[in-house]
């Protein structure tokens, strides 16, 4: 919290001192020599009590030599002029109007940046699909294999009780006869568990023919999903290349009528916030950033916006909705 709020001064602290800056420095370009001299005299007697910092200033402003002050004090009364020209509240504008803008960008990326991963998630899908159906065709394989091995034993069965069967009208005796009997016997046993055998990997075949089938549809739509999104990306990148940029071109001309520490104070809030915004309204009584509720005396000090007003708890910049509004009435 006392981290959030010394932030917060920081930032305020910052534009109050560029403001006092120009101001004084405007108004030592309009006094004459005169007036300037006396004014030096005031404020290195008042500035000997304060900082170090300003006495240096105000004495290279305040040097009675004329011909050197004046130069120097009219440009930077002109850059002060420049920057007075905005108040509080337009500041406060710019700085929405850019934050729009990012934000736009922002969304331009999300959208570009989830693609990508749908892609590449299609793509695995796909592959997997397929290697799962390469798989089970190598298993018919495999069973067509065996099936073969089956009739072939089958085969070898039958030529077994055609031999035995042959060798019974040439026997000497009825044990002789009885013992090919067995053999033809339990040839057609081994011929029967052969069979079914057989029957059992023919089923299998036909059930993972089936799944075949499943996956192969399955297949297609994935490929089909994938290319319609390979597809939107690539119109997505052509259309939004062309908005980021002149996005991009719109923050940039909006940036250089905002004063560089307040932009860069701005930046520093939109990188450390999580969604991107470095200046949110009220919402509710809450920050519109992080929803943490403000008090009633500061919403009025943000709907007066004589200052720049953050929040204490995410630090982010407030703006009044009544500002915003205005804003937009005049642009329609
Ligand atoms: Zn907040």
């Amino acid at each position: 919290m006392a981290k959030k709020k010394v932030s917060e001064e920081e930032i305020v602290s910052e534009n109050e001192v560029v403001t006092e800056k120009e101001t004084k420095k405007k108004a030592a370009s309009k006094t004459t020599a005169k007036t300037a001299e006396k004014s030096a005299s005031k404020t290195t007697k008042k500035t000997s009590k304060k900082e170090a910092q300003p006495v240096v200033e105000e004495q290279v402003e305040a040097t009675p030599e004329v011909k050197v002050v004046e130069p120097v004090a009219e440009k930077s009364a002109q850059e002060a002029e420049e920057v007075l020209e905005y108040t509080i509240a337009q500041k406060l504008l710019s700085l929405y109007n850019l934050q729009q803008i990012y934000s736009k960008i922002d969304r331009i990326r999300i959208i570009r940046g989830e693609l990508p991963e749908e892609i590449q998630d299609l793509e695995d899908a796909h592959e997997g699909m397929s290697t799962r159906i390469s798989n089970y065709k190598e298993d018919i394989d495999n069973l067509q294999a065996k099936i073969k091995e089956q009739e072939a034993k089958i085969k070898e069965a039958q030529a077994l009780i055609k031999r035995y069967t042959e060798q019974q009208d040439n026997v000497r005796n009825n044990r002789e006869y009885e013992s090919l009997t067995k053999e033809i016997d339990y040839q057609n046993l081994e011929i029967q568990v052969l069979e079914k055998h057989k029957n059992k990997f023919a089923a299998e075949i036909t059930s993972k023919q089936e799944e075949i089938q499943t996956f192969e549809a399955k297949l297609a739509e994935i490929a089909e999903i994938l290319e319609s999104k390979k597809n939107e990306l690539s119109v997505i990148v052509a259309e939004t290349e062309k908005e980021e940029a002149e996005l991009v071109e719109q923050a940039e001309a909006l940036k250089v009528k905002i004063e560089p520490r307040l932009l860069s104070a701005f930046e520093r809030i939109r990188k450390n916030a999580r969604n991107g915004l470095a200046i949110v309204q009220i919402e509710r009584d809450a920050c519109g950033g992080c929803f943490s509720t403000i008090p009633p005396q500061r919403q009025l000090d943000i709907r007066l916006h004589k200052k720049i007003i953050v929040c204490e708890a995410c630090g982010r910049i407030f703006i009044d909705h009544q500002l915003v509004e205005s804003q937009n009435e005049s642009a329609e």
